[in-house]
């Protein structure tokens, strides 16, 4: 068990390459050219085990091979992330199609997680076909009405927190937590919001308190609600 669970985690560290690939590439789409693994100071593509940034830290103290800088700690934390998440999903799966499901739903986050941090959206690249896939793969294990409900009533809530906030919250979140609905269903998207919501104003107080963001500046609140998401999903039992 613990050497399947080894191979779940390098598993998951391989696909966080492949998702700190396209982390780094969004919003580039339009250049026409996809997700490279690239160093982003030099620019040099990484090949075979230099794009997996864990093994770098190893082997090269976290610096890139070809220009000698520091890779970002981000490529690390979403490597080790990728890899935790999959091991956490690994033990609480139940049946092929629901781990699938996990899998599906950690791929889609993780990328959204650090993106809404970087640039302060979420990609409708990602949350509109993750809608459709969460509605999918809830529909092949009996739970579509549970799925549509949560996607209408997540989407649904955040659409009006959009409007009273005036644009605080953005449609992306909007979308994000349709997608959460989708994935989770009603019941357990609803215990994620909660957890995000006190999350966020845990988080947005203490940087307020401590006079590092300004009443005016932007909270991302994307990571809040992917974080409640992830806990529901792969820590939280809600029965
Ligand atoms: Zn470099």
């Amino acid at each position: 068990m613990v050497w399947i669970k080894i191979g779940v985690f390098i598993l998951g560290v391989l696909l966080g390459g492949i998702l700190n690939s396209f982390i780094t590439w969004w919003p580039q789409e339009e250049e026409g050219s996809g997700p490279q693994a690239a160093c982003p100071h030099c620019g040099h593509s990484w090949y075979g085990l230099e794009k997996v940034r864990l093994w770098g830290l190893v082997f090269s103290q976290g610096r890139c091979h070809y220009c000698g800088d520091h890779v970002p700690l981000r490529y690390i934390l979403v490597e080790l992330a990728t890899g935790v998440l999959l091991v956490l999903a690994f033990s609480r799966g139940k049946g092929t199609v629901d781990m699938f499901r996990l899998l599906a739903f950690i791929l889609l986050l993780v990328p959204l997680f650090f993106i809404d941090l970087k640039h302060h959206r979420l990609p409708n690249i990602l949350t509109l076909p993750g809608i459709g896939l969460g509605l999918l793969l809830s529909a092949s294990l009996g739970q579509i009405r549970s799925s549509i409900l949560g996607a209408l009533t997540g989407g649904g809530l955040l659409f009006i927190a959009s409007i009273a906030t005036r644009g605080g919250l953005g449609m992306g979140d909007a979308k994000l937590q349709a997608m959460v609905g989708a994935f989770l269903g009603l019941k357990a998207m609803l215990i994620s919001l909660a957890i995000g919501v006190i999350l966020g104003g845990i988080v947005a107080f203490i940087l307020l308190a401590l006079q590092v963001r300004g009443r005016k500046d932007m909270i991302p609140y994307g990571p809040f609600l992917i974080t409640g998401a992830l806990l529901v999903s792969l820590v939280i039992v809600t029965g």
